[in-house]
């Protein structure tokens, strides 16, 4: 058995997504989906809203964050530092994870501020105010991109990561992360559930992903991730995990709207099923 009622990963304008988080339900909502969350980047700042905003179209909400980690991993295919960490809390976070979080999404303004800096070091004028009216909540490189776009410097927010802003650009600093054995451990202790994002991204073989999801008590695989090719979600669904799905729709043409991504509800994590 299929369903394509279940969508458990999407962003808003308080993280880098374009929309507000009602706009985002709705079109959860418009597209059938049943069970949704909304995972921000590094923040929970759009629960409240999206709470009230799917009680009121009737669907059911799981309060969800999308956490950057740092990992460390001795594999010679490894292509990634950091791992996205999906957390859902199905009863509310503790107010320990609350205050752990917004100390990780704080982190983000004095990166924001040196790569602003070195941006001023190679000729590009932008302020901090430029980049902060993008951003309704945690500030992100696409909020940086958009004012690069605005003051003429680039194009596009490809085109800001391609030249100065993406990992290894003139521009780019890096931030401190949590490592991912700190965030699986806080979001347990607050009664959440783990999922690890985009597997196929790390660049890792499913035998060694398996072993380090393991090691590290993370109890999902993102599986039926909108970027991975049907033959990779198959071979995830059969390590023995319960999986999760995630549109990762940001409201952007490219994928403008949460749902449509057909999940096999016996391999779905029990607690998400519709
Ligand atoms: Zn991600
Ligand atoms: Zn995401």
């Amino acid at each position: 058995m299929w369903t394509e009622k279940v969508d458990l990963h999407s962003h808003s304008h308080h993280s880098d997504g374009l929309w507000s988080p009602r706009e985002m339900a709705q079109r959860a909502c418009d597209s059938g989906v049943k069970v949704w969350s909304l995972t921000d980047h590094d923040t929970i700042a759009g629960w409240d809203e999206a709470e009230l905003a799917c009680n009121e179209i009737g669907i059911r909400f799981i309060p969800g964050v999308e956490i950057t980690c740092g990992v460390e991993i001795n594999s010679e295919t490894n292509k990634s530092s950091s791992w996205h960490l999906l957390a859902y809390f199905p009863e509310g976070a503790s107010d320990e994870f609350h205050s752990w979080i917004s100390i990780v999404s704080d982190s983000r303004v004095p990166r924001m501020l040196s790569m602003l800096s070195a941006l001023k070091d190679l000729g590009i004028q932008i302020s901090i105010e430029d980049v902060e009216k993008y951003a309704e909540g945690t500030i992100t490189r696409p909020h940086l991109a958009r004012a690069m776009i605005e003051k003429g410097v680039v194009n596009s927010i490809q085109e800001a990561f391609d030249k100065w802003i993406g990992d290894d650009c003139p521009a780019f600093r890096e931030r401190p992360l949590p490592s991912i054995e700190e965030a699986v451990k806080i979001v347990k202790k607050s009664g959440g559930i783990t999922s690890l994002a985009h597997p196929k991204h790390y660049g890792i073989t499913t035998q060694e992903l398996v072993e380090r999801v393991k090691e590290l008590g993370i109890d999902c695989l993102e599986a039926v991730h909108n970027s991975h090719p049907d033959s990779y979600r198959w071979e995830l669904m059969n390590q023995g995990f319960p999986i999760s799905v995630g549109s990762d729709s940001h409201g952007t043409d490219y994928r403008p709207s949460p749902g449509k991504m057909p999940a096999s509800i016996n391999h779905l994590h029990s607690y998400f099923r519709p």
